[in-house]
This record gives structure tokens, C-alpha cells and sequence, in this order.
């Protein structure tokens, strides 16, 4: 489902723990406008995924390339929505760094 220009989104990208929430549910970064991914590999050492170290590690790399997650809402519940940098950077949302 391709998301509406009108639709608006925190300007701010969430917290790491938005990030962990959502490659934990997801297992890969997907952008909800192109369809872009970012796929996050599982290495032999990689015994707790998706918990643990590569839930961590991916959150942290997909933060630092740019990539947009919702910011969890009050709850802590999670909003499974991302943007890549290009998609991100066209709405005008921030990636704090
Ligand atoms: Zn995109």
C-alpha cells in the first residue's frame, strides 16, 4: 500500500529503541513510499536474532545510513513505518545523528 503525499509523519525519526522495535518485528527495513529495502544479514554468530546484537547492530546502521523509523508512540507501541534517506529527506523528516 503506497502511502499518500497528504499523510504526515513525525518530523523527527524515533529513538534507536523505534528502530530496534521495528527490525525486530520486521527483520529488514522496507520504505513505505518506493519500496526500497535494507536488508539486514544474519552472520553465523548471530544466535539471538532477530534479538539480542543484531537487532541492535541493524537499528544502529540503518539509523546512521539515514533510514527514517516512526517514533513509538506513548504506549511504546510500534508504528511500522520507514522511509529510506531519499524518501525521508523528500518529506522533510529528520534522522537525528
Ligand atoms: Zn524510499
Amino acid at each position: 500500500m503506497k502511502a499518500s503525499t497528504h499523510d504526515t509523519f513525525p518530523p523527527v525519526a524515533g529513538g534507536l529503541d523505534a528502530y530496534e522495535l521495528y527490525v525486530w518485528f520486521q527483520l529488514y527495513f522496507l520504505c513505505h513510499d518506493c519500496g526500497e529495502s535494507l536488508d539486514c544479514p544474519v552472520a553465523d554468530d548471530d544466535i539471538e536474532t532477530p534479538e539480542g546484537e543484531w537487532m541492535r547492530r541493524n537499528a544502529q546502521r540503518a539509523r546512521s545510513l539515514g533510514w527514517y523509523v516512526h517514533p513509538l508512540s506513548a504506549d511504546g507501541s510500534l508504528t511500522p513505518i520507514c522511509f529510506c534517506p531519499g524518501c525521508a529527506a523528500s518529506r522533510h523528516l529528520v534522522v537525528p545523528q
